[in-house]
């Protein structure tokens, strides 16, 4: 036996460092009153009509695999979206379908670059891959600075995020900005259009990715079913990309990963669309509101296309996120940045607007 036998297995060097990935904290009261959890950009409501009944149908049969190749629910999305099923992939949320196409694009001596501050998990997944992390910071409106990201383009670039709207901070890229964008990036290299928070969008200038998607083969969407279909807990997400990209995500993803409770739930929520489209009228109805006061407050808060909104409060972050938690809502700190604070329940955020007023008084 070797005398580095006791040192334990060898892990890559990449993941000296790598964070594990931070979920937003779970609500928990205190002195007994009501708590809401504004930190993971959840949606508050029950699942859609039938949805329920679909995943406990399908939970009937868990002694079987899933359908590995997600036929309904793909042939559903190729519908809905007026695109072929080859160009469709699925995976365990998009978050997972991101890591796939690292996995896809990028090891070693490339690079793959995102704006920061964005998604969490970009740097994370980008450093598992064994690629180099190129960051370029927002506008200081909170906004990606495309042109910006256009010149940080060298020949070891594999992949960029644009993530739209953005998180945390809300904020999107318009039509003439990003086609500019597209047109300067070469075509071996793939742009990732991350529309995670996509249905929360009410700016018509923003392009829809799979417009963009159509006569751009280099371009792919990714979407989810967490944040507006509420399906968070249920992992499963989707991009749309041409073939040999939506072809090498089937090729990495993990066999099996979307349950078919999951599957069935997922096609179950594309077909509520009315009470989908009700609650995301309602949430965007939510948003307006706290922005508007936050702003009468006296907040300086960029315009969120998303299902939250940022505050950028600097070394003042931990304070402020301490402080909504001692009111009843978790919120979500990115020290020293800033909070990202998601619309939720109508008493939640009416519980945190008046939290950020008794905070705003002490500044
Ligand atoms: N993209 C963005 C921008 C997100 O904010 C999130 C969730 N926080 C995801 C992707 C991943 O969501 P999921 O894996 O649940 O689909």
């Amino acid at each position: 036996m070797s005398g580095t036998a006791a040192q334990g297995p060898r892990l890559r060097p990449v993941l000296d460092g790598i964070p594990t990935y931070k979920p937003g904290r779970p609500a928990s009261a205190t002195d007994g009153g009501p708590a809401y959890k504004l930190s993971s950009n959840e949606n508050p409501y029950e699942p859609l009509p039938g949805v329920l009944d679909a995943v406990v149908a399908a939970a009937d049969r868990m002694n079987r695999y899933p359908d590995l190749s997600c036929a309904d629910l793909t042939a559903v999305l190729a519908e809905r979206f007026g695109v072929p099923p080859t160009h469709l992939a699925t995976g365990t949320g998009s978050v997972g379908v991101a890591q796939q196409l690292l996995q896809a694009t990028a090891g070693p001596g490339d690079e793959v670059m995102y704006a920061w501050r964005s998604f969490e998990a970009y740097p994370i997944i980008t450093r598992i891959s064994g690629a180099t992390p190129v960051t370029v910071p927002l506008t200081p409106g909170d906004v990606h600075d495309l042109d910006a990201m256009a010149d940080a383009i060298t020949d070891r670039t594999r992949l960029i995020f644009v993530c739209n709207p953005n998180n945390p901070t809300g904020t999107v890229v318009r039509r003439a900005a990003l086609e500019r964008f597209l047109d300067r990036v070469p075509g071996d290299v793939l742009v990732v259009l991350d529309e995670a928070y996509r249905e929360f969008n009410r700016d018509e200038q923003v392009p829809d990715g799979v417009e963009l998607y159509r006569d751009r083969p280099n371009v792919c969407v990714l979407r989810t079913f967490s944040k507006a279909y509420g399906l968070a807990g249920l992992r499963v997400g989707f991009a749309i990309a041409h073939e040999p990209v939506a072809a090498a995500l089937r090729k990495t993803a993990v066999p099996f990963g979307v349950s078919q409770l999951a599957q069935d739930a997922a096609v179950a929520s594309l077909r509520a669309e009315d009470a989908l489209l009700e609650r995301v009228e309602a949430l965007v109805g939510e948003r307006t509101r706290v922005a508007e006061a936050l702003a009468g407050q006296g907040w300086t808060v960029p315009e969120s296309q998303a299902n939250f909104v940022w505050l950028r409060l600097g070394e003042r972050t931990a304070d402020f996120a301490a402080a909504c938690e001692r009111a009843g809502v978790v919120v979500r700190p990115f020290a020293p940045e800033g909070v990202r604070v998601t619309i939720g329940e109508t008493e939640g955020n009416d519980l945190f607007l008046r939290a950020a007023e008794a905070f705003r008084k002490e500044l």
